[in-house]
């Protein structure tokens, strides 16, 4: 096999190719530039792979990507941004230990795989209410059986494994929790309908190793007391988000990609490039239907990991070698789920798209 790259343009094919993979976003080629800078140090900044966390540089950058986020996403001042290690995962934990209370109960919307595996973390704090199936509830969040004593009201923005996805954050009488992470920064955010979100940083907005929480300042100071001090909102926002060593790296990362989608135009700019984006993906799907099936309907795919199926299975593995041989890599679906899987997370190069929307198409006609 060829290792070259054979996608043109701006993408940067280390290690021969492009990656859709789902697990962590690409950086641009300008922003990996940036952070090498960053790691190599100047005559005004220290490196950035060795800069303490008490010094004036690091407290200066982390107060930068605070200001970036509440610029981008239009965040009120009533809401807290916090900076936490431990994923996304942690916050499966972190959210119920901080907002279910004593005896308190929460709902869970069971859209998919990483909600489930949001809702079984909360199980082991309190009482957790599963409503919806994998087919989603009815949009319409007026009919959702939430009752008013819940604590709060968990939903996954977007289904990473499953693509599936809220076009809209639902309205409803209890607080809302949202996983954001595989979404963040793709559009932007009704802020009276959310009471907090979260995004792990490493798809959408730099690397692994830092976890964004937006937090509605009335919600801190309520967590269970087993709660670990490191894991309490309430205490996190007391420090500043230094309670102990926060992660320094991830950070700067986020401060350039934050750099860079401004410099593109912000969210509006972001979404807008994904929605045609994903259009362009789900149209040549369609255009295929004999070769392609897609297995959510149309009013819940999600635009930023459209999955799919091969409409005979036993060609799955024919086509994700002949995408690797062109150089498109990592789109094979989620264990769970299966089939294939594409990932059009905000750092990815347009000529990746173009080879991807080719190799689609090219794909379907050599098959006729
Ligand atoms: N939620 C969603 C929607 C995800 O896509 C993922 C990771 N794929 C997670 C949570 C878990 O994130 P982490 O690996 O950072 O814990």
């Amino acid at each position: 096999m060829d290792s070259r790259c054979s996608v043109e343009g701006e993408a940067r094919c280390t290690g021969g190719g492009v990656s859709f993979s789902a697990a962590s976003g690409p950086l641009p080629p300008t922003v990996i530039d940036a952070v090498a800078a960053a790691c190599h140090g100047t005559a005004q900044a220290r490196s950035i792979l060795s800069l303490p966390f008490t010094s004036p540089q690091y407290k200066t950058l982390q107060a930068d990507v605070d200001a970036r986020l509440r610029r981008l996403l239009d965040i009120p001042a009533h809401f807290r941004v916090l900076f936490v290690h431990g994923g996304a995962s942690a916050q499966f934990a972190m959210v119920p230990l901080n907002l279910m209370g004593e005896g308190g109960r929460a709902v869970y919307v069971d859209t998919g795989h990483w909600s489930r595996r949001a809702a079984a973390e909360a199980a082991r704090y309190g009482r957790i209410i599963r409503i919806g199936t994998s087919d989603a509830p009815t949009p319409d969040a007026a009919e959702w059986p939430i009752g008013p004593d819940a604590a709060y009201c968990h939903i996954t923005t977007n289904e990473t494994a499953d693509g599936r996805q809220f076009h809209a954050l639902p309205a409803i009488d209890v607080p809302l929790v949202a996983d954001m992470t595989s979404d963040f920064l793709t559009r932007p955010l009704d802020f009276s309908r959310l009471a907090l979100g979260y995004a792990a940083t490493q798809k959408t907005i730099g690397v692994p190793g830092l976890t964004v929480v937006i937090v509605r300042e009335d919600l801190l100071g309520g967590a269970l007391p087993i709660t670990p001090k490191v894991m309490n909102y309430a205490a996190q926002a007391e420090a500043d988000s230094r309670l102990n060593t926060p992660p320094v790296f991830p950070m700067q990362v986020a401060q350039l990609m934050l750099q860079w989608i401004e410099a593109k135009g912000g969210v509006p700019a972001m979404a807008a490039q994904l929605e045609r984006r994903s259009a362009a993906v789900y149209g040549t799907l369609e255009a295929n239907e004999d070769v392609y099936r897609l297995p959510v309907g149309a009013a819940q795919r999600s635009r930023v990991n459209p999955c799919f199926q091969l409409a005979n299975e036993a060609l799955t593995a024919r086509f994700l070698d002949d995408a690797a041989a062109a150089g498109l890599h990592d789109l094979r679906g989620h264990p769970q789920t299966g089939g294939v899987r594409v990932s059009l997370y905000n750092g990815l190069d347009e000529a990746a798209v173009a080879a991807l929307i080719h190799f689609l198409d090219d794909f379907a006609q050599h098959l006729q």
